[in-house]
């Protein structure tokens, strides 16, 4: 099977590059700009592979992506290039639209071009694959959960963005007949974290003594995946996923962010004492404008048709994710000294 993967030099993206490169009986091509969130080290397990290859271009540019799709010949795309923190869009929200909506547009059109010139075997097995998140269907309140037919509601210039890419994805899917399926996934988390989010910062501010930021009180709830259980369920949807349709994936695994942080710091505690305790460093800072309260992910369709199933529990997860920033400074250290140093984003002047 032939894949292009878009963004694949971001953290799920890389996540699901060493997925398939690893799993043989794939051959990848990863298409991403390299923005400050691209980073081709989390890519050096797969870097010299025969099936794997890296092109550096803008999903905007028509006509490199018009080049990709003639000269790899996919048999599926599999579309996570976005811009993808809350906080930056807060304050910076032109990419978000450029990217995550006319690069979908742009995307899309390429594609739909390259499936009508397949013949009709080809045509049928082809898929596109649009990679989204939960944060479409708005907040939660204490209980339910979001279904695939929850009403998109979204708060952040994020998530409106990736409603609005949602919303073209369906289109063509239902306009021109191409197979498009979509994922609606919650917060990930795990290796090669890009580290402005809150589980990598968190880690990294800790492991250096610095304060460790919580929004408002800390009361907000994520349904946390580990990485590599969301690649794997997007290798399925690509896969098995049936054209037209959308699977939401999560993990189950409920947390309130500020018991995120203490379970980080205890884990800390034991694997660097010197610091301890850890919570001591906690800090609770101005809340994010239209900080979603609660969100929470009903995978049922994608359990019960495809049979996928989180491998991690959020407390097996956590601990090789802490794990793993400890034992991989080499990843992390150039980001945090020539990207991005912890400073807080996302407040509205
Ligand atoms: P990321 O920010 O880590 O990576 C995004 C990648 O896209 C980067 O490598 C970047 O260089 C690339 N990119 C950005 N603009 C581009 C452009 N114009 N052309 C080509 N490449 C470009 O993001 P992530 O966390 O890996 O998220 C991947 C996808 O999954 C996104 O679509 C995101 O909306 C979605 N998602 C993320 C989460 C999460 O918790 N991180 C949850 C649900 C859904």
């Amino acid at each position: 099977m032939r894949v292009i993967v878009t963004g694949g030099a971001g953290f799920i993206g890389s996540a699901v590059c060493r997925d398939l490169v690893g799993h043989g009986g794939f051959e990848v091509l990863n298409i991403d700009k390299l923005t400050y969130a691209g980073n081709l080290a989390s890519l050096k397990s797969v870097e010299g592979a025969a099936n794997y290859r890296f092109m550096k271009a803008d999903i905007r540019d028509a006509e490199a992506m018009w080049e990709a799709f003639e000269g790899f010949r996919p048999d599926c795309v599999m579309h996570l290039a976005a811009e993808s923190h809350v906080d930056r869009s807060i304050t910076g929200a032109r990419e978000f639209i450029d990217t995550n909506v006319t690069g979908t547009f742009v995307l899309l059109e390429a594609a739909r071009r390259y499936w009508m010139g397949l013949g009709s075997d080809k045509a049928e097995a082809f898929r596109f694959l649009h990679v989204s998140t939960d944060e479409v269907y708005g907040s939660l309140g204490e209980t339910g959960r979001f279904v695939e037919t929850t009403p998109y509601d979204p708060s952040s210039p994020y998530s409106a963005s990736k409603a609005a890419a949602d919303h073209l994805a369906s289109a063509w899917q239902r306009t021109y007949g191409l197979p498009v399926v979509m994922s609606n996934c919650s917060n990930n988390y795990g290796p090669f974290h890009f580290p402005e989010k809150l589980i990598p910062l968190t880690i990294l501010n800790a492991l250096h003594g610095k304060a460790l930021p919580v929004y408002g009180q800390g009361e907000n709830v994520r349904d946390w995946l580990y990485v590599e259980d969301h690649a794997d369920a997007l290798v399925q949807i690509v896969s098995r996923g049936r054209p037209g349709e959308k699977y939401n994936v999560g993990g189950g695994n409920e947390r309130r962010n500020i018991d995120v942080v203490r379970r980080i710091c205890e884990i800390l505690d034991d694997l660097r004492p010197d610091g301890a305790p850890h919570e001591q460093l906690v800090e609770f800072v101005d809340d994010r404008p239209g900080h979603d309260a609660r969100y929470a992910i009903d995978a049922t369709k994608l359990e019960s048709e495809l049979g996928w199933r989180a491998g991690e529990t959020f407390e097996t997860g956590i601990e090789k994710t802490v794990r793993w920033y400890v034992d991989n400074e080499w990843w992390w250290r150039p980001l945090r000294e020539q990207v991005y140093r912890g400073e807080r984003l996302g407040l509205v002047a």
